[in-house]
C-alpha cells in the first residue's frame, strides 16, 4: 500500500478547509487537502452569498469557493478530489487511509469536514428522496418550474430556499413548526414580500404523499399536523424541500475525539485545539452557533496557525 508523509493533512474543503490550506501553504507546511464528497462544501449549493465582507454586490457560492481553492493552489496546496476513509488518532504521527487505498502519515490534521443537511426522518421522505424530496433548492429547483412546492423549516436556509424557489415556481409554501421564523430579519422581509410564498405556521409534515408507477415515483402532496391542535391537513404539491438545519460530519472521529452531545467536535475556547494534540478543527464541524462562511474561514486560518505553532513548539 502506497504511503506518504505530510506535515499537515486537511480533511474537508469549504471556507474552513480552503482557508486553512492557504495559511498552511504560506507557512511552508505543504498541506495535502482531501476535499471530500462535496468539493467546496455547502456554499456550492447555495445561491448568492451577500454577507461575506469584500463583496458589496454579493458573490455566487460556487465562484467564491473556486476563488478560495485557486488561492490555495497558488500557494502550493496539494488539493485532491477524494475522501479520507479512516483515521487513527491514537498515536502521532497520525495514520489516515484514503479512498484510493493509500496511507497518509500526518504530523498534524486539520478537520474541516463541515456539516450535512438534516432530514425529517419520515419513512415516506426516504421513499421519495430524489423523486420530489430534496435538501437543495439550487440543485433541484429547476425541475419545478411553474409548479407548486413546499420548503420545510424556519431558519435562514429555509427562507433563502423559499425566496429562490419563488422565482421559479408558481407557488411556494413555507412550512414552519412555530409561529415565528428563526431566519434573519432581512430574509424574513424577503419571504413576506414575495407574493407567491405562503407561510404555513405551526405545522410539521408527517407524511410525504406520492405515487409509485412502475419505476417512476413522484410527489403529489404533503400531510401536515398542526403542532398546537394536532389537527391534520393535506396540501397538494409537486416537490418538498427540507431545510431544517444540519448535523456535523464527525462519523470518522467518533470514539477518538471529544464530541459534544450533538456530535460537534469540542475545541478549546478561542482556539482550534481538540483534545488530541496535533489535531485541530475548524468551521461548521465544531461550530454549533455561528455557522457562517466568514466564521468558518476565520476558523481555518486559526487552525493553520495553531498547526504551525504546534509543529514549531511541540513537546
Ligand atoms: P437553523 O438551525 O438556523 O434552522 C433550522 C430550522 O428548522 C428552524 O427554524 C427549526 O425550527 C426548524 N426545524 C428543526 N428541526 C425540525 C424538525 N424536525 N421539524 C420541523 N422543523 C424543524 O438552520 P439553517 O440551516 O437555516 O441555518 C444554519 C446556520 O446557517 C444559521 O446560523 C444561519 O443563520 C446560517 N445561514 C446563513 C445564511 C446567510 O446568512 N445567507 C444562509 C443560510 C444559513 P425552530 O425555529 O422552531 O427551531
Amino acid at each position: 500500500m502506497q504511503e506518504e508523509k505530510t506535515k499537515c493533512l486537511i480533511i474537508g474543503s469549504g471556507p474552513a478547509g480552503y482557508t486553512a490550506a492557504i495559511y498552511a501553504s504560506r507557512a511552508n507546511l505543504h498541506p495535502i487537502v482531501y476535499e471530500g464528497m462535496q468539493p467546496g462544501g455547502q456554499l456550492t449549493i447555495t445561491t448568492i452569498v451577500e454577507n461575506y465582507p469584500g463583496y458589496p454586490e454579493g458573490k455566487s457560492g460556487i465562484e467564491m469557493m473556486d476563488d478560495m481553492r485557486r488561492q490555495a493552489l497558488r500557494f502550493g496546496a496539494d488539493i485532491r478530489t477524494g475522501e479520507i476513509l479512516s483515521v487513527d488518532l491514537s498515536q502521532r504521527p497520525f495514520t489516515c487511509k484514503t479512498d484510493s487505498d493509500s496511507i497518509i502519515i500526518a504530523d498534524t490534521i486539520i478537520i474541516a469536514t463541515g456539516s450535512s443537511a438534516r432530514w425529517l426522518g419520515l419513512e415516506s421522505e426516504s421513499v421519495y428522496r430524489g423523486y420530489g424530496v430534496s435538501t437543495c433548492a439550487t440543485c433541484d429547483g429547476f425541475f419545478y418550474r411553474n409548479k407548486v412546492v413546499a420548503v420545510v423549516g424556519g431558519g435562514d436556509t429555509a427562507a433563502e430556499e423559499a425566496v429562490y424557489l419563488s422565482t421559479i415556481c408558481k407557488k411556494v409554501y413555507l412550512i414552519h413548526r412555530r409561529d415565528e421564523l428563526r431566519a434573519s430579519k432581512v430574509m424574513q422581509k424577503r419571504v413576506f414580500e414575495s407574493p407567491n410564498i405562503e407561510v404555513v405556521w405551526n405545522h410539521i409534515p408527517i407524511e410525504i404523499l406520492g405515487q409509485i408507477e412502475g419505476f417512476s415515483k413522484y410527489v403529489t402532496g404533503v400531510r401536515l399536523e398542526n403542532t398546537k391542535t394536532k389537527e391534520e391537513k393535506e396540501i397538494a404539491l409537486d416537490g418538498v424541500f427540507i431545510a431544517i438545519g444540519h448535523h456535523p460530519n464527525t462519523e470518522l472521529f467518533k470514539g477518538q475525539l471529544a464530541l459534544d452531545e450533538e456530535n460537534y467536535i469540542i475545541t478549546q475556547a478561542g482556539t482550534s485545539l481538540t483534545n488530541v494534540k496535533g489535531v485541530f478543527a475548524a468551521g461548521d464541524v465544531q461550530d454549533r452557533s455561528y455557522k457562517q462562511a466568514i466564521t468558518a474561514a476565520a476558523g481555518g486560518c486559526r487552525a493553520a496557525i495553531d498547526a504551525e505553532r504546534f509543529l514549531k513548539f511541540q513537546d
